[in-house]
């Protein structure tokens, strides 16, 4: 990492609010405004002959063209990648369009991919529908063996894809094994950190070479906006730019004006959502209608030692089976008042989703259940409302 920036502000509560100043400490861009301007223009006029030259042949350049990028976005970056000790980030249009862009501009036809039995349902859908049909090969392990990673890779394995804590079963993969095997080998690794957030795991501390978020969750926080991100060397996101530019995933200067304003409480609100998903995990787990309950600072998860050793706290999501089935979780779910059942996660609003009646909509039935979807589960985000009127909620509903 070659940034200028003061170590005085590398810890979180002051990064997410003077890391978008450019290296030479300059956080103001053009003018003395405290919070960053909005650039809704779709083209910028060259001053010059020269500098038009410069716009057109500078990588990433802000002011050219919006679906090159803005200058809303550029900043957004800036803090992005720090928040991930990170040389270089990207914003794009959505965690979907981070993860396609990414995996199509990383992986060509012909090559292999090595991920999770256990993944957000599209990037599922992307690995085991749609990336076959452009020739990629996949292999999809137990993430819960690390040995498997490396039993599953080829002489073309150009990517190792690994999500945890994967949605919606919360289970973990090994960062620091997985990252360590695949750099002996010169395989890239990408890590999904959506669930954990940057604040309570950092993938690059392990080994990892590319993060990837949907900002859509934590990162943004107030359920108002769509936006992904990819986050590694300065390298490998300018050629994940120079697809994106192609595939027009490109964000906006709105969505990233929206997503600053969002990072500012990051620490705040993930602190807060991870001590009351704690607090519900531990509710549910003494009550006699749940069957199990998924979340990785219990003691009681099976990969709970790993937990200790990769994340400060287990996050804002845990997962509930219901001792009914089917019928008791959607029942369950339909009962809430407080928490709402709504698909997405990492607002301030609980919200509480019956996992198979909505990856019936994007996978078939044996995708789900290899994915440990099984018929009762219910995933829970936790908001921020007080934990304690959430618990009387849940404990209503599951009466
Ligand atoms: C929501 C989610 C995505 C997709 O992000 P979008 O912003 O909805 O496109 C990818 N990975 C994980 C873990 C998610 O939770």
């Amino acid at each position: 990492m070659t940034q200028k920036f003061p170590p005085l502000f590398s810890r979180f509560e002051s990064l997410v609010i003077h890391g978008d100043a450019r290296d030479d400490g300059d956080r103001k861009d053009d003018d003395t405004a405290l919070s960053p301007a909005i650039y809704p223009s779709s083209t910028y006029r060259a001053r010059s002959a020269e500098e038009f030259a410069e716009m057109v042949s500078r990588p990433r350049h802000p002011r050219y063209y919006a679906r090159y990028g803005n200058p809303t976005q550029e900043r957004c970056e800036r803090l992005l990648a720090r928040l991930e000790g990170c040389e270089s980030a990207i914003l794009l249009a959505s965690g979907m369009a981070a993860m396609t862009t990414t995996l199509l501009a990383l992986v060509r036809g012909g090559e292999h991919i090595v991920a999770q039995t256990s993944h957000y349902m599209g990037t599922a859908k992307l690995l085991g529908q749609i990336l076959p049909g452009f020739g990629v090969e996949v292999t999809q392990v137990d993430q819960t063996d690390s040995n498997a990673f490396a039993a599953a890779t080829r002489a073309n394995t150009k990517l190792i894809l690994v999500e945890t804590p994967s949605n919606p079963t919360l289970a973990l993969t090994d960062l620091a094994a997985v990252a360590g095997f695949a750099r002996s080998r010169g395989i890239l690794t990408l890590a999904d950190n959506t669930f954990a957030s940057p604040i309570n795991q950092q993938p690059r501390e392990f080994g990892i070479d590319l993060v990837l978020h949907s900002a859509t969750k934590y990162l943004g926080g107030h359920s108002d906006l769509v936006a992904g991100a990819v986050c590694g060397e300065k390298a490998i996101i300018e050629r994940i730019w120079e697809h994106a530019i192609v595939f027009g995933t490109n964000s906006n200067a709105f969505d990233a004006f929206l997503l600053l304003r969002g990072l500012r409480t990051l620490p705040l609100r993930v602190k807060q959502q991870s001590a009351t998903a704690l607090h519900l995990a531990r509710f549910f787990e003494t009550h006699p209608a749940v069957a199990r309950v998924h979340y990785p600072e219990l003691p009681a998860h099976p990969q709970h030692e790993l937990a200790q050793r990769q994340m400060k706290h287990g996050g804002g999501v845990l997962s509930i089976e219901l001792k009914g089935g089917y019928a008791a979780a959607q029942k369950f779910v339909d009962s809430l008042s407080l928490a709402a059942n709504a698909v997405s996660l990492g607002g301030v609003e609980t919200l509480a989703v019956h996992a198979a009646s909505m990856w019936e909509g994007t996978l078939d039935e044996e995708e789900i259940a290899r994915a440990g979807v099984v018929p009762s589960l219910v995933r829970i985000a936790a908001g921020l409302e007080n934990a304690e009127d959430l618990c009387a909620d849940m404990a209503r509903a599951l009466a």
